[in-house]
């Protein structure tokens, strides 16, 4: 995805967030497989590999670092593991999670490094998959069509998201919450509250 200053975003609720969870662990199950370790990545992919491994009644969740978008809808440079897995996952059956495959480079790297890990079979899990990634997860809830791209504002990472795009539809810093408020509509879709907006200008 080329850099977006404004992109149009959509926001998640938490019972879509439930309806999808549910929607991929019916998927695993009647797959009749059952994942013996689930790897989270962060950070996108931690709430989300929490809520399946419950779901699973997986008890082994292992987190791993990849980076790839610096700020909301702007990608920095190419994904890459900055934390690897500390434990070895030999013979094991291993589900790898995260939110969404956009470019899908992230889960992609952390599939081979999980196989390079020692698991016996490697599966993928996100929650939302866009058309143009050039990975594709075993499992995912809803697929996006590439020409219906949005910024997904996940209930975990609400806050960070916008604050960062109310900075940047401010034009000065005197420019009013209510008009902030508005342009964020007009510009990316976002329909917030007032307080909302208020709290995210203010310094952290
Ligand atoms: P890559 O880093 O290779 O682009 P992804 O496309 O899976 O891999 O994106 C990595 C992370 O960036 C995702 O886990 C997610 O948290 C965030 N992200 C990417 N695209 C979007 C999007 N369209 N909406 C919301 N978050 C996104």
């Amino acid at each position: 995805m080329a850099h977006v200053d404004f992109p149009p975003c959509r926001l998640v609720s938490w019972p879509e967030i439930d309806r999808w969870s549910d929607l991929i662990a019916e998927k695993v199950r009647s797959a009749s497989w059952n994942p013996q370790v689930i790897v989270g990545l962060t950070r996108g992919g931690w709430v989300p590999s929490r809520m399946l491994a419950d779901r699973l009644g997986t008890k082994h969740l292992a987190a791993l670092r990849a980076q790839h978008w610096g700020v909301t809808a702007t990608p920095s440079g190419s994904a890459e593991l900055t934390e690897e897995l500390a434990t070895r996952l030999d013979q094991k059956r291993v589900l790898v999670v995260d939110d969404i495959t956009d470019t899908g480079q992230s889960l992609q790297l952390a599939v081979r490094h999980v196989a390079d890990r020692g698991a016996l079979e490697v599966r993928s899990a996100t929650y939302l998959h866009i058309s143009h990634s050039t990975y594709m997860p075993t499992y995912f809830a809803e697929e996006v069509a590439r020409d219906a791209w949005r910024w997904f504002v996940f209930p975990w990472n609400y806050w960070e998201d916008l604050r960062t795009l109310a900075g940047k539809v401010r034009a000065s810093d005197g420019m009013p919450a209510k008009e902030v408020q508005r342009e964020l509509k007009a510009r990316c879709l976002l329909d917030v509250p007032l307080s909302h907006v208020e709290r995210a200008l203010a310094p952290l």
